[in-house]
């Protein structure tokens, strides 16, 4: 059928023998076909071809002869799909994606597509800035690509490491305690030298300093009485680890604005803090385990009371510090809540505070103490959350709501 010149070759063929295709299968035939050349037809990318063959302009029927006798199903060839070369327009960068052309070889198509971000290639992490005891360091990383860089923050390790010679093993950070300071030794219970309790002495400053060790003996202790009336220090910062508050300690130190105890401290004398009344807020550590009940008296400035979630005598729930065995509310402070399940709100815990406006009383509390909101002269809403009936079964002590301006104690949930 090669070369061909002429599209439509017509040729009237009476078919005899009644081929299949023709005139319907098996029957027949009753025409003369009519046959017509379709001329071959190349597939290109996105078309499929055909090869050339005869057809009945009547019945349709397909042939390879021209003569019509040879019935067949002319061969399809399938679209051959397009023969890209790819050519970048943009190229694509670690955090941005790319363009590329597509040229078809073949015919003229073309398209473009997206040539994705390859992503960051990052080396390690490499320390830039040494965390010190005390302040954060800072490590960063490059990517092998672009130079792009990331910057991440090592935490610092929260505390010095102390030799006996109060220099910081980790960071070299010497320790200089306030000159002037007293340091009495302190027995251990096997009869030796268990440290050091610190004391005012000669010192003078307002901003009060003690180092961990004193003659190579760990400080371990402020000594009873040892800043009473001190009114003139505004700081006291210990990098020894104290275990112990002395009975009146702090008593009476009218320019400290916050007390904040190391998790180191275990107890807390009889009127450690009392009279300390420009104290806003009150921080316990993890450790603390035996607070005497006069130690905060007379905090009467006191906004908040915190203490840390590890501490297992004591919590700071509802900014009030309760004894968690007992129940107890030993103190409690101008934005106290009470929480339920407290039974008894101890001598003086509100007393004097000059804070606090609202309370509510849970009907959990059987006892409420001596003292216990007098002096509260701001106090002007008193609610207890139960009956009347069980108010009146309530223990009062002695002047628990002396000049405290509320009315009525108010009742119901
Ligand atoms: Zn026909
Ligand atoms: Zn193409
Ligand atoms: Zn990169
Ligand atoms: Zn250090």
């Amino acid at each position: 059928m090669k070369g061909r010149s002429i599209a439509f070759f017509l040729a009237a063929v009476l078919c005899l023998c009644g081929a299949a295709g023709c005139a319907g299968e098996g029957e027949p035939q009753t025409h003369r076909h009519e046959i017509f050349y379709v001329e071959e037809r190349r597939p290109t990318c996105t078309e499929a071809g055909m090869e050339g063959y005869w057809i009945c302009r009547i019945c349709g029927a397909t042939f390879s002869d021209e003569g019509g006798k040879e019935p067949c199903e002319p061969e399809a060839f399938p679209a051959e799909g397009h023969d890209f070369f790819r050519e970048a327009l943009k190229a694509a960068t670690c955090e941005e994606a790319g363009r590329i052309r597509l040229v078809c070889t073949k015919c003229d198509y073309e398209e473009e597509e997206t040539d994705p971000a390859k992503g960051h290639i990052w080396g390690p992490w490499l320390t830039t800035r040494a965390p010190s005891c005390l302040e954060a360091g800072e490590e960063t990383r490059f990517c092998a690509n672009c130079r792009e860089q990331e910057t991440h923050s090592i935490p610092a390790s929260g505390q010095h490491k102390f030799g006996t010679d109060n220099v910081c093993t980790a960071c070299a950070f010497v320790c200089e305690p306030t000159p002037g300071l007293s340091y009495a030794p302190v027995t251990g219970e096997d009869g030796n030298l268990a440290g050091y309790a610190v004391s005012l002495g000669t010192a003078e400053a307002s901003q009060v300093v003690v180092a961990p060790y004193y003659e190579g003996e760990p400080v371990i202790a402020v000594a009873e009485k040892g800043f009473c009336d001190c009114n003139g220090i505004k700081t006291f910062t210990s990098y020894a680890l104290l275990v112990r508050i002395g009975a009146e300690a702090f008593r009476g130190c009218t320019g400290l604005r916050a007390v904040e105890l190391a998790d180191s401290v275990e107890e807390v004398g009889e009127m450690a803090f009392y009279a300390c009344s420009k104290v806003v807020s009150l921080r316990l550590g993890s450790g603390t385990e035996r607070i005497a009940s006069n130690a905060f008296y007379g905090l009467q400035a006191l906004e908040s009371i915190t203490v840390s979630e590890e501490n297992l005598a004591y919590s700071g729930e509802g900014n009030c510090l309760v004894e968690r065995k007992s129940g107890k509310l030993i103190l409690g402070c101008g934005s106290s809540v009470i929480p339920d399940g407290v039974r008894e709100i101890c001598d003086y815990a509100f007393h004097n505070n000059c804070l606090i406006s609202c309370v509510e009383v849970p009907s959990s509390v059987v006892r409420i103490g001596t003292s216990a909101f007098d002096g509260c002269k701001e106090l002007t809403s008193f609610t207890y959350l139960g009956t009347a009936e069980e108010w009146e079964r309530v223990e009062k002590g002695a002047r628990w709501r002396d000049y405290a301006p509320f009315g009525e104690v108010r009742f119901g949930a």
